[in-house]
């Protein structure tokens, strides 16, 4: 199993030997190699079983490394920087020729993103290279929130996990890209598309089905192994009498402390809600007496849009 700990040292020696590093962020745990080197790379994939199709995000340490490997910056992901970096928010832009193919799976763009979690930024200041870093989980399934999650999929792949604790949102970036001036949403995530039309305006969000161009946006993702329905949980229970059925709710109800329930925020807070879904969903997939998953949607508004957006891939299994 992988090793568990606080040392970056020890992520920087493997990382600069080409070695695969688990590292926390704000979001979800990624599973990270130096994204100038394009063998480290190619390990990500093996390793996630991810199809070379999906593009990585690049990790840096501030704006002025962001644009040494950003071909151009355009005015309105300037603001975006300036306003949410370090923090859950990738920015698609032209790449420069240096960040090789794979990371970018052949696109002229690269995702960018500066983390906001102390571990990971010392540990990025003290990298002479960015770090290309996907979700540390295997292709498709719930995405890791704490060192544990990571050990209990991949720990027996990779030699480190730098544990950084539970992850303060717990939902992957918003991925956010630039056409002709305009700004377009291709991933729902830790920042709500009002918080970016505040500083940028107005902003579309793109559908995954027409949008090749981002493919972590496939319809089946971020699922439990087990079978997974969304909608009114109590219709749904009428309809699997006789399951074992685990659920998931969004908070506090009548009959909340039913058997394999899990509430997301007992208060009703969105934010809390984020932060305890990846784990939740975990849970309810490793209780062996569980056999399907009941959720029902989040209120749709802020980052529970973004919840949604995660519950609803989740169904798609
Ligand atoms: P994750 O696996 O959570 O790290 O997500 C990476 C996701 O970022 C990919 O699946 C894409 O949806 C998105 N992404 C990364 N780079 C690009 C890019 N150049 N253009 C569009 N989307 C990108
Ligand atoms: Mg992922």
């Amino acid at each position: 199993m992988a090793i568990i700990g606080k040392d970056i040292s020890q992520a920087k020696k493997l990382l600069s030997g080409g070695e695969l590093v688990a590292i926390p962020t704000e979001t979800v745990y990624g599973l990270a190699a130096n994204a100038l080197d394009p063998t480290a790379v190619t390990q990500i994939f093996a390793v996630k079983d991810r199809p070379t199709f999906d593009p990585l995000i690049v990790h840096v340490a501030t704006i002025e490394q962001a644009q040494k490997f950003a071909a151009s910056f355009p005015e309105k992901a300037m603001k975006l920087a300036n306003h949410f970096w370090p923090g859950p928010l990738t920015l698609v832009l032209p790449k420069q020729a240096i960040i090789p193919d794979i990371v970018t799976s052949g696109l002229s763009t690269v995702g960018i993103r500066c983390p906001n979690h102390d571990l990971t930024r010392k540990l990025l200041a003290d990298l002479p290279f960015p770090l290309a870093a996907p979700s540390a989980n295997p292709f498709g399934y719930v995405s890791p929130t704490t060192a544990a999650h990571v050990n209990s999929q991949l720990g027996h792949k990779i030699k480190y996990i730098l544990d950084g604790g539970p992850c303060r949102i717990g939902l992957e970036s918003t991925i956010v890209g630039f056409e002709n001036e305009n700004a377009i949403i291709y991933r729902r995530g830790g920042i709500s598309e009002e918080e970016i039309s505040k500083i940028i305006g107005k902003v579309s969000y793109r559908l995954a089905s027409s949008n090749p161009v981002a493919p972590g946006q496939l319809d089946s993702h971020y699922a439990p192994n087990k079978k997974f329905y969304l909608g009114d949980i109590d219709e749904l229970k009428k309809e699997f009498i006789g399951k074992n059925v685990g659920i998931l709710r969004f908070m506090n109800n009548s009959d909340s402390s039913v058997d394999h329930q899990l509430i997301l925020s007992k208060s009703g807070n969105l934010e809390e809600a984020a932060r305890n879904l990846f784990s939740s969903l975990r849970q309810l997939d490793q209780k062996i007496d569980i056999e399907i998953i009941l959720a029902e949607p989040v209120p749709d508004s802020g980052i529970g849009k973004a919840i949604n957006d995660r519950l609803r891939r989740a169904a798609t299994n």
